[in-house]
């Protein structure tokens, strides 16, 4: 299990879709829920690096959890998903400021995601903020993007949301090379 949490959390770090100490990576075991800990470094993660807690209820561990804790507890009780990769990928993160949905214009984003949504918030964000929300859309979605801040995504491994975390990645690299072109896809798709 720290095996996944490690192949995945490099490969954030070394993809540069997490800063040394933000993102989190988290799975569901039945009632409880094991997530990485709060200010962990995804880079390298360790075995202390992961704390169980309930996925409704508090314990002493719940206090060293990722300061994410609260929407991925939201998912798990509203979503019927394994693991949550909560990631900041820039091109996505860049492309939520100006569109209220990203839909991919490449074959694997298309296949993979459909469509994404953004999700905007009136103040600046906090972490843990719009945690009902993420959660309801995910309930429909595999992904979801909170404007100005990075993409929650879910799946049966952490590796399936890995995936689904580059392709939305890749898609908006390559939405934001045909914007630079003057190539809006989205009007003549
Ligand atoms: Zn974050």
């Amino acid at each position: 299990m720290l095996f996944q949490f490690q192949a995945v959390g490099r490969d954030l770090f070394t993809r540069g879709l997490v800063s040394s100490h933000s993102g989190n990576l988290s799975i569901r075991l039945g009632e409880r829920l094991l997530i990485t800990h709060r200010n962990s470094r995804l880079g390298c993660l360790e075995e202390q690096d992961l704390v169980e807690t309930g996925i409704s209820r508090n314990d002493r561990s719940t206090p060293l959890a990722s300061t994410e804790l609260a929407v991925h507890r939201f998912i798990y009780q509203q979503a019927p998903v394994q693991a949550i990769v909560h990631a900041h990928p820039p091109y996505t993160v860049a492309l939520s400021f100006t569109e209220s949905e990203i839909v991919p214009w490449d074959l694997e984003g298309r296949l993979l995601l459909s469509r994404v949504p953004v999700l905007c918030q009136r103040e600046a964000v906090r972490p843990g903020e719009l945690a009902g929300e993420i959660a309801q859309t995910l309930k429909v979605h595999k992904v979801v993007i909170v404007r100005g801040h990075g993409s929650f995504a879910t799946g049966q491994l952490l590796e399936e949301a890995y995936h689904y975390t580059t392709a939305l990645e890749e898609s908006c690299r390559l939405l934001y090379l045909l914007k630079t072109l003057g190539i809006t896809p989205n009007q003549t798709s």
